[in-house]
């Protein structure tokens, strides 16, 4: 979203906002990537996208964030484009874990290696080295614009910072790609796919372009700005499923019952909300409960699903 669109500001929303802003105390920001330690705890904004173009929002709506693993989401449904779903599915599954998001232990437990779901890191190194082009450059230039028109921004771009310090301390995400590669379920260059992912995953914007991808997920892969299929109706069906059974971690299920609502988060802090044929949602708030959800940021959503009866279940 350009800024001639602006969101307005919203005094119900800065009411919960203040609400829940208690909570950030409880929390921590992320600082296994170094440069995401520099976030204020206490930041929370939100911004509310609805289908007729208008936006409610409340807190710092222009501070931007990197999306981290909300990039996860997108990423599944280029590749689903890019490939269809037989290939997607039989290199990554579609089952829930119980185990946190950087986790290597199943890999190694289940056979074929194939991880579980494509919202875990091991899953989603999977999705990105499956996203097609010629060169890093190619397949990361194809993401960002995909990004890009469903936001609705062409400014969207990538943190630098962001990805370089990630990319030096991702030790964890070498060991799981290295594992893959050894069971043939990833091909190719091994930094190559880290210096892609670490990119996806710095991908910044602010909460109103956030909510604004959250409602072209919403209304079935069309964005009602301009009435463009931005991706297939069955697409945006599959991602918003991970959504509720992958999109909050290993608290999907817990989020599921206060919530009810299609979500993803990052550790960055940021939450995507997806609410079907209502709403998108966008929400930044840094500081994290021990499963790397926003821990202020799930607070809110509790309490907007329960005022407005968001809960599809
Ligand atoms: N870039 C992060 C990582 O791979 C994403 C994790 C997340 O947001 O959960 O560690």
């Amino acid at each position: 979203m350009g800024d001639d669109m602006r969101c307005e500001t919203s005094e119900e929303l800065k009411a919960f906002v203040m609400e829940a802003k208690q909570y950030t105390k409880n929390g921590k920001v992320a600082d296994y990537i170094p440069a995401l330690g520099k976030e204020n705890p206490d930041d929370l904004s939100i911004a509310v996208h609805y289908p007729d173009g208008s936006c409610v929002s409340a807190g710092e709506i222009d501070k931007k964030f990197t999306l981290q693993s909300i990039s996860k989401v997108i990423s599944l449904a280029l590749v689903l484009m890019d490939r269809g779903s037989e290939y997607v599915f039989q290199r990554v599954g579609m089952e829930p874990t119980g185990d946190p998001f950087n986790s290597i232990a199943k890999l190694e437990t289940m056979a074929p290696a194939k991880p579980l779901n494509p919202m875990i890191n091991a899953g989603a190194l999977v999705v990105t080295s499956m996203i097609k082009g010629k060169s890093v450059e190619e397949r990361f230039q194809r993401l960002l614009t995909f990004i890009q028109e469903l936001a609705g921004d062409e400014t969207v771009q990538y943190c630098e910072e962001v990805a370089r310090s990630e990319f030096e301390t991702a030790h964890l995400n070498r060991a799981l790609c290295y594992f893959l590669k050894q069971h043939r379920i990833i091909e190719g260059d091994v930094e190559e796919l880290l210096d892609l992912y670490t990119k996806q995953c710095s991908i910044e914007m602010n909460c109103l372009d956030l909510a604004k991808i959250g409602l072209v997920f919403a209304m079935d892969g069309v964005d009602p700005l301009n009435a463009r299929q931005i991706m297939p109706k069955d697409i945006a069906r599959i991602c918003k499923t991970f959504m509720v059974t992958c999109g909050m971690y290993n608290a999907s299920g817990e989020f599921a019952i206060k919530v009810g609502i299609p979500a993803k988060s990052g550790v960055s802090g940021g939450i995507m909300g997806a609410v079907p044929g209502t709403v998108g949602i966008g929400i930044f708030g840094p500081a994290l409960d021990e499963k790397g959800n926003s821990i202020a940021g799930i607070k809110l959503l509790e309490l907007l699903s329960q005022k407005y009866g968001l809960s599809m279940f």
